[in-house]
């Protein structure tokens, strides 16, 4: 019994590394077609905290599912960013859930750039662009790899679903009551998501608890009108106030970043003692600090 068991599993082992062996040859011999797609959708800018080029991009992703044939349809939000959804249907009783996101990140500061990022150069071997990794190649590398199962074997192993958002750089927003509301179109037993990274050995990372960002704006007002600064060592300064004041900073850096500007906005990076002790992996927290009330001081 055991030994027709190790059989079965090895005689699968080898089909399995035949179907690879297949698909990556495939792959290799559709490789401009792939890339093309790439530069397709790395051109279309797909700003979400911007609001630019965020339809455009989502038709784009949608036509190159179908033109992948993969079934799918845009679906409006109501307050927010297009999500494309496809499915793949398979004669497996399984259904994966692919997940991946086709808006980016600002491109500024311009000047960063050694390329216009959204251009879609390709240099030794590499589409430069906004969202070229993050996340358009995993989108068309999902797409691409049903496409490949399709061109191949006539379907996946597995059913497939694609869930892919536009708004994961302002942290999906919509995204929890979208999943809420859909849950049947969404059931699956398993999902993937490929929005993380290689490390330098080129291992994929696993992360175990992801963080974020936390802006707050802190406002103190002193004078009730607009004062000279000749009167400032004698009028209390709101902004140096919330600065100073031990118990909203606590500088735990010898040199902290302030950055001040002459406008009526100071804005310093300082971890506030009782936010450091609610989120304690926080390694900066933003603090932007209002003086409108003050001038010239
Ligand atoms: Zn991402």
């Amino acid at each position: 019994m055991r030994l027709a068991i190790m059989q079965s599993v090895k005689f699968m082992l080898i089909q399995f590394n035949f179907m690879l062996d297949k698909l990556r040859e495939y792959t290799t011999s559709n490789q401009d077609d792939i890339i093309t797609d790439l530069r397709k959708l790395v051109k279309h800018p797909s700003i979400s905290a911007q609001s630019v080029g965020i339809e455009e991009c989502a038709a784009a992703v949608n036509e190159i599912m179908r033109d992948s044939g993969v079934t799918s349809h845009i679906i409006k939000l109501k307050n927010g960013n297009p999500i494309v959804y496809g499915e793949v249907k398979s004669s497996g009783k399984k259904t994966l859930l692919l997940y991946s996101h086709y808006d980016v990140q600002p491109v500024e500061p311009m000047d960063d750039w050694r390329y216009n990022p959204f251009s879609g150069v390709v240099t030794d071997n590499k589409v430069h662009g906004r969202g070229a990794a993050d996340s358009k190649g995993n989108v068309i590398a999902l797409i691409k790899a049903a496409k490949a199962f399709l061109d191949n074997y006539g379907e996946p192993p597995v059913n497939l679903k694609f869930l892919i958002e536009g708004e994961e750089e302002i942290s999906s927003i919509n995204l929890p009551e979208f999943v809420k509301t859909n849950k049947q179109m969404l059931k699956a037993d398993a999902s993937l998501c490929f929005d993380s990274s290689l490390n330098p050995t080129g291992s994929a990372s696993i992360y175990m608890g992801l963080k974020g960002l936390l802006y707050l704006e802190m406002r103190c007002k002193t004078a009730s009108t607009d004062m000279h600064s000749a009167l400032a060592p004698i009028v209390a300064n709101p902004a140096w106030r919330l600065l100073r004041d031990p118990s909203v900073c606590t500088p735990v850096m010898k040199t902290p970043p302030i950055s001040y500007s002459p406008g009526p906005v100071i804005s310093c990076e300082r971890p506030l003692t009782a936010l450091t002790k609610l989120c304690p992996g926080a390694s900066w927290l933003t603090v932007t600090i209002s003086a409108r009330s003050l001038s010239g001081s």
